[in-house]
């Protein structure tokens, strides 16, 4: 592996253990690879799920899948990128070449689909190779990622708050938008209320949702959704939710579902509270083997549209520039979700605060 730069990191070396925090030898860009200093990003639960064996993530590995930071080099054949530029590193590149991109369908390019084992970017004092977690490894002080992946910030858009694009605002925003595509007055039901939840709470209201009715059994998670305008709140573990948002929406059910929990039964009651010929667009995921159970003659006759959501069916060089004016005119409110910031020592902390639900969005913050 050729390369001498020098970076510090937390590294996942095996499930169920602690971050292996110190420094790592990263590999030089290769063509068409940009080296980025990494000033921001977001611990999410998908790390936390990689880190419990419940996704095909192989150790030694370097978990976050999205990041901000400066560009620090470039490999041969970069042209749109240059050392100094403030950069968004999104989880999903945008090959232009792959089957699914010619297609128009970026949220599937080949790079990240069909990229496992994801590529190694750095080696250990000890020799082991390093992996990077969703093409990306944000959880240190340098990260490689593929050109098109990466995406040039305005200057005054901080860092901490720029890092949750390429997570949660696209998965969440993407998901209301792109997919289910909201409009002025409709109902939208959503369950779980994580990050992901919660800002497709905001997306929502900033869609016009007539009723926007919020799902979870954590209560401090309901009070945060309605403060963000979810118009009812409902704590599935008190009775049927299902029937709850039939009652709330004259008996027929949500005309939008947002699922956004995870577990199966989450899955189910999503598809089921949805109104007859209304949109479904399921997020969540319990483990990597899960499967789910629906009734067979109600999926076919009541003719709902059931969509998978892979971050938003992000399209980064139209959705990633508009949400990023949302962030700048104050549309979408980030400050609620950055429940605290850590430095890559306190990684097993982040870790574990994540997994309690005491964080929203754990930041790691490094420059
Ligand atoms: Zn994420
Ligand atoms: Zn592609």
């Amino acid at each position: 592996m050729r390369g001498g730069r020098v970076a510090r990191a937390a590294v996942m070396t095996g499930y169920f253990e602690p971050f292996l925090v110190g420094p790592m030898r990263m590999r030089d860009p290769a063509a068409g690879e940009v080296l980025v200093r990494t000033a921001a990003a977001p611990f999410c639960s998908t790390d936390w799920m990689g880190w419990k064996a419940m996704r095909r993530t192989i150790p030694p590995v370097v978990l976050g899948h999205t990041a901000v930071g400066t560009v620090e080099a470039v490999g041969d054949g970069v042209t749109r990128l240059s050392p100094g530029d403030r950069v968004l590193v999104a989880g999903t590149p945008q090959c232009r070449e792959c089957y699914y991109c010619r297609v128009g369908r970026p949220d599937q390019c080949e790079l990240l689909m069909g990229g496992l084992p994801y590529p190694i970017v750095a080696e250990l004092p000890d020799g082991r190779e390093v992996r990077a977690a969703g093409l990306v490894g944000a959880y240190a002080s340098q990260l490689l990622a593929y050109e098109h992946q990466v995406h040039r910030l305005p200057d005054g858009l901080p860092f901490d708050t720029a890092c949750l694009l390429g997570c949660g605002i696209s998965s969440a925003v993407g998901a209301v938008e792109n997919i289910a595509r909201v409009e002025p007055g409709q109902s939208v039901a959503i369950l779980g209320l994580g990050h992901l939840g919660l800002w497709a709470v905001q997306g929502a209201r900033l869609a016009g949702a007539g009723e926007i009715i919020g799902v979870d059994g954590h209560g401090g998670r309901r009070a945060l959704a309605a403060s963000m305008g979810a118009t009812n709140l409902l704590d599935p573990t008190a009775g049927d939710p299902v029937e709850a948002v039939r009652a709330l929406t004259g008996g027929r059910g949500a005309d939008v579902v947002i699922e956004a929990a995870g577990p199966e039964i989450a899955t189910r009651q999503a598809v089921l509270m949805a109104r007859r010929a209304g949109t479904v667009v399921l997020m969540g995921v319990a483990h990597s083997t899960s499967e789910v159970v629906l009734p067979q003659l109600a999926m076919t006759t009541q003719g709902k549209a059931i969509h998978g959501c892979q971050n938003g069916r992000v399209t980064p060089d139209v959705d990633f520039p508009r949400w990023i004016g949302y962030l700048q005119d104050g549309l979408l409110d980030p400050a609620p979700f950055i429940t605290r910031r850590y430095d890559l020592s306190e990684a097993d902390e982040a870790l574990r605060r994540s997994m309690s639900l005491d964080d929203v969005t754990g930041v790691f913050a490094l420059g």
